[in-house]
Order: C-alpha cells, then sequence, then structure tokens
C-alpha cells in the first residue's frame, strides 16, 4: 500500500531526474556528473555505465565515442559546429571565427 506508492514516487522521481541530466550511479545510487569517469563511491566506471544516441540512427553509442559504430555519425564534428560562435562585423558582414578586436577585412574597431 503506502510502500508501493513510495516506490512509484520513487520511479516518478528517478524520470524527473534523468531528464534533469541529475545522475546516479547505476551501482551505488551516488550522485554523480557525466564528466566523471568513476564514481567517486565505489568505482565504477560511468562512461560504460551510460550511452549516448546518436542523432542520426539511434543507436545506443558509448559517451566518448567519437564515430557511431553503426551509421558513421561523427559526434565530434557535431560538438565542434555547436562550439563555433560566428562574429560578424556590423559593418562590413565579415565572418570571424573569434572575436578581433578590430575587423581584418573593413578595420572597423571592434572592441
Ligand atoms: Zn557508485
Ligand atoms: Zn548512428
Ligand atoms: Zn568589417
Amino acid at each position: 500500500m503506502g510502500l508501493l506508492d513510495a516506490f512509484g514516487e520513487a520511479l516518478k522521481k528517478k524520470k524527473s531526474t534523468l531528464a534533469d541530466k541529475d545522475y546516479k550511479c547505476p551501482s551505488c545510487g551516488t550522485k554523480i556528473t557525466l564528466d566523471m569517469e568513476r564514481c567517486p563511491q565505489c568505482g565504477v566506471r560511468i562512461k560504460s555505465m551510460f550511452r549516448k544516441k546518436c542523432p542520426k540512427c539511434g543507436e545506443m553509442c558509448e559517451l566518448d565515442a567519437k564515430i557511431c559504430p553503426k551509421c558513421g555519425y561523427n559526434f565530434e564534428a557535431e560538438i565542434a559546429r555547436a562550439r563555433k560562435t560566428i562574429w560578424r562585423c556590423p559593418r562590413c558582414g565579415y565572418e570571424m571565427d573569434s572575436l578581433y578586436t578590430q575587423c581584418p577585412a573593413c578595420n572597423i574597431r571592434l572592441m
């Protein structure tokens, strides 16, 4: 009765915390983050316990996989693309991959 309800609540909570990127060690339940290599409590390898989903084919790949073993999707290229910020000169529209103090194309001062 009460116990089952509590169990149901725990399951619901588990789901919502997973969505919040709040991870627990699958082995001992210690709170962890995915950038940890091993659980600080029990030493289990975290990266082999969790998987990331290939956005192309849906295959569950190892977290540190660079390429999807199924379809060859390149995770690193995607990360690089997501991180890249393009700065655009307000005067001439020249695209810079980092923020310069001066536009290399028209020499307008940017900072
Ligand atoms: Zn653990
Ligand atoms: Zn794939
Ligand atoms: Zn410019």
